[in-house]
């Protein structure tokens, strides 16, 4: 065990990815470049911090009373199942230490590695980030189908996953929509919740940072109302 992570950035005490209170690790480097996205600084596929899963493990177990039986550690990003065979070491040390294990991922990714990581997931936030091809490939980046199979796979091996959609709105804020995600998840009983989380834009000045265009930064917020309807239509 000692493969190099790179890592973006840690969130000691996380309380939204994931159940519980959690250790977020946001690994260095992303394959896809969704509009939406809060994280352009994960975006590069070199940098970050060099690290190995023990020091991870070190640093989490700091936090385990405030984890408590829920809470854990979380992988996000950037793309962690870009780093697959790290975030296997470091969920492996986790899970002989008790500590429950959250993948936090775009689903775009597959590989043996990645089958590998699954194996010591106790639960996956899968982002679906909309519910057509056209607006995949257009706004994201990659294939609505490459994300639905890993969902099925996450269905074959019966590991726990919410879907999370992050709402833009005039993109994905209809009706349609959130019909066919709802539809996805009773589709495949391995999903037990479903997150709709607002498009926020207070990431711009990073983007400015970056010097790089916030391709929706021209687009507004989505009101909490306009939130709470579209979650209604999933009850
Ligand atoms: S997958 Fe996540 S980190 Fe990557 S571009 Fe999309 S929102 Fe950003």
């Amino acid at each position: 065990m000692s493969k190099t992570g790179y890592v973006n950035s840690i969130q000691s005490l996380g309380a939204v990815d994931g159940p519980g209170i959690r250790f977020v690790v946001f690994m260095q480097g992303c394959n896809l470049r969704c509009g939406c996205c809060h994280n352009p600084d994960t975006w590069a596929l070199t940098g970050g911090t060099a690290t190995t899963a023990e020091e991870i493990i070190a640093k989490a177990e700091r936090y385990r009373e405030y984890q408590g039986d829920t809470g854990g550690i979380t992988l996000s990003g950037g793309e962690p199942l870009l780093q697959a065979e790290f975030a296997y070491e470091v969920f492996s040390l986790a899970k002989d230490r008790g500590i429950n294990t959250c993948l936090d991922t775009s689903g775009s990714v597959m590989n043996d590695e990645v089958l590998k990581l699954l194996s010591v997931t106790d639960r996956v936030l899968l982002d679906i980030k909309y519910t057509d091809d056209r607006s995949y490939r257009e706004y994201a980046g990659c294939e609505l189908d490459t994300v639905l199979g890993f969902l099925a796979l996450l269905n074959q091996r019966k590991i726990p996953t919410t879907l999370r959609q992050v709402i833009i709105p005039t993109l994905n804020d209809n009706e349609e929509n959130i019909l066919r995600l709802g539809d996805i998840a009773k589709r495949h009983p391995c999903v037990d919740k479903i997150e709709l989380l607002p498009f926020k834009k207070m990431c711009k000045v990073k983007y400015d940072n970056l010097k790089l265009p916030f391709r929706f930064g021209h687009l507004p917020e989505p009101t909490a109302e306009k939130i709470a309807e579209l979650e209604n239509l999933l009850k």
